[in-house]
């Protein structure tokens, strides 16, 4: 017997579990992970390098722990781009937006405390939850992936966590939340117990509707989180933020480890935001391309679920595991989420796109 992970003294509840994370296969069509298929235009590569030698000559140095040229930019972004204004002090960022999660778990929850989502939703967020001791609660989410006003309202006044997640477009559903959903469940948040509402938009640059940033109006207890992982195309620089409170950015602070943001990922950000104009430029055509996957699909036979991101989830399927293997073995890679009956796929370019609709027509007609 090989000395293992149960051999270790770790903490009860991580005992016997698996890390997260989408098997990394190298298939010829990777649609399983909700990235951008489009790579950096050269002009944004050059002045990464050319910002990150800059940055290389002070490496001797920690980076600016307050990231305040970053943030500044980000809340340049948000205001332009919602309407609704920010500045440097309602930003924070992180290392991706499972940092952000993480460090608001660390500052709202912990142990003793609970956290609640609306499930299937975004597995990490009971997973960042399990990690920094909080307790988990799965609340409930409609036949159709809505989620439910009544049922939730309950759920809240019963349970009175500290912590509500709100994933809108949700993952892996594709389904957006309406304002007045986010509205009613901040209320009976804070009815229950004052907590802290996390509106999660890793997705939102892909709606139909728009951000839910003006929310933030005299709600201090209201978070909204996002990334630059998606719709700019570069999950490899892990950067997520949140608008919030100035309050909130404070509190995280907290938590936060001292330059959490290394110099070389701060000036590869600030290289991408100057890029804004091209990176969101392939937003149009990927929102077009889900469109397209959603009624292919539908003309082909498939159950899809309404999307507002970059991606759809399809089915119905006795056995989803099986059909997942199934497209696999026709070298297109998607995305087994544990939603009984269900897979997802990321919208990728026009041809990826093609090959996976080839394969899935394959099989309807192999099953009829
Ligand atoms: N939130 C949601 C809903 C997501 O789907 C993801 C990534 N899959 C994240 C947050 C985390 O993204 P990142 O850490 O790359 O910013």
């Amino acid at each position: 017997m090989t000395f293992g992970i149960d051999d270790l003294p770790v903490r009860d509840e991580l005992r016997g579990k698996t890390p997260y994370g989408a098997p990394q296969l190298d298939v010829p069509v990777r649609l399983n992970t909700n990235e951008n298929p489009y790579p950096l235009p050269e002009a944004l590569v050059e002045r990464i390098a050319e910002r990150v030698r800059e940055a290389a000559r002070d490496l001797n140095r920690y980076p600016d722990r307050d990231a305040v040229e970053l943030r500044t930019r980000l809340a340049a972004y948000l205001t332009e781009t919602s309407g609704y204004a920010v500045d440097v002090r309602n930003l924070w960022a992180a290392n991706g937006s499972n940092e952000v999660i993480q460090q608001l778990l660390q500052t709202f929850g912990g142990p003793g405390r609970t956290a609640i989502g609306f499930e299937p939703s975004y597995s990490m967020h009971g997973l960042i939850a399990r990690g920094t001791g909080t307790g988990w609660i799965s609340g409930p989410r409609r036949e159709d992936f809505t989620i439910d006003v009544p049922a939730a309202e309950k759920a809240i006044a019963e349970h009175r966590p500290d912590v509500v997640f709100i994933t809108t477009p949700n993952n892996p559903t594709g389904t957006a939340v309406p304002a007045e959903t986010v509205l009613a469940l901040h209320d009976a948040a804070q009815a229950a117990k004052p907590s802290m509402v996390v509106v999660d938009e890793a997705y939102i640059e892909f709606s139909h509707g728009a951000s839910l940033l003006p929310l933030l109006d005299g709600r201090p207890n209201l978070v909204i989180s996002r990334t630059m992982s998606k719709a700019f195309g570069a999950a490899g620089l892990r950067l997520g933020y949140l608008a919030a409170h100035p309050a909130v950015v404070d509190a995280v602070q907290l938590v936060r480890l001292p330059y959490h943001l290394s110099a070389v990922t701060q000036a590869t950000a600030l290289a991408a935001l100057e890029h804004t104009g091209t990176l969101l430029k392939y937003v149009e055509q990927l929102k077009a391309e889900r469109d397209r996957l959603v009624a292919e699909l539908r003309a082909a036979g498939y159950e899809v679920t309404e999307s507002d991101a970059n991606f759809v989830q399809f089915g119905r399927f006795a056995d989803s595991h099986e059909v997942w293997r199934k497209i696999l073995d026709r070298g297109v890679l998607v995305r087994d989420n544990g939603v009984p009956g269900w897979l997802r796929v990321t919208a990728g370019t026009p041809q990826e796109n093609d090959a996976f609709l080839d394969a899935v027509r394959e099989l309807k007609k192999e099953q009829s």
